[in-house]
């Protein structure tokens, strides 16, 4: 099942919370700095350890001072025009991000926007890509709560829209 919430996702009691964010792994703006800000410096302390990770996969880490027992770091790509293999590189983040909490046992997620913020990705698109990934993902694993956060009215709208095709 997928459903769209408009809020904080830093607040949510789910098992696993996404990240979007950069292939450091050690910070940004954005939803990465609110995560990093509820969850405490044990987060930033785990994901040094991590060296990493490449655009379009993603790393999972502890919840530390969050309700979510685990978080997902994913990179997704910087928009550069859509001909530079962005929607399969936001796809992968995705895939790899439900193949992390599937591993980790979960079976509530919960995913940010991913590269619509500064990574400037068109969120109608960005949309489609996420939910059509999530469906092919979700089409034989069972009992699956996803929840796609959309932190402004927009944005919960775009993919309310999505989710409705
Ligand atoms: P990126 O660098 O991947 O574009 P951003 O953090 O800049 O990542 O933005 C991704 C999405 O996350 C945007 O839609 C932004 O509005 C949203 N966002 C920012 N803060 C939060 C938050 N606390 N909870 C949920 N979504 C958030």
């Amino acid at each position: 099942m997928i459903r769209v919430w408009q809020g904080d996702i830093t607040g949510l009691d789910v098992c696993a919370i996404v990240n979007a964010a950069n292939r450091s792994l050690l910070g940004g703006g954005g939803v990465d700095g609110a995560i990093h800000r509820a969850a405490g410096p044990g987060l930033l302390d785990e994901c040094r350890g991590l060296g990493g990770c490449e655009t379009g996969s993603a790393k999972i880490t502890g919840g530390h001072g969050l309700k979510a027992r685990h978080v997902i770091h994913a990179v997704g790509p910087v928009w550069q025009g859509g001909g530079q293999g962005e929607a399969e590189l936001l796809a992968g983040c995705y895939r790899t991000a439900m193949d992390l909490a599937d591993a980790a046992g979960c079976r509530s997620v919960a995913f940010p926007a991913i590269s619509t913020g500064v990574y400037g990705y068109p969120p109608e698109d960005a949309a489609r890509v996420a939910v059509a990934t999530l469906r092919d993902w979700l089409d034989g694993h069972e009992g699956w709560e996803v929840t796609l956060v959309a932190f402004d009215a927009r944005t919960a709208d775009v993919l309310q829209k999505a989710l409705e095709e």
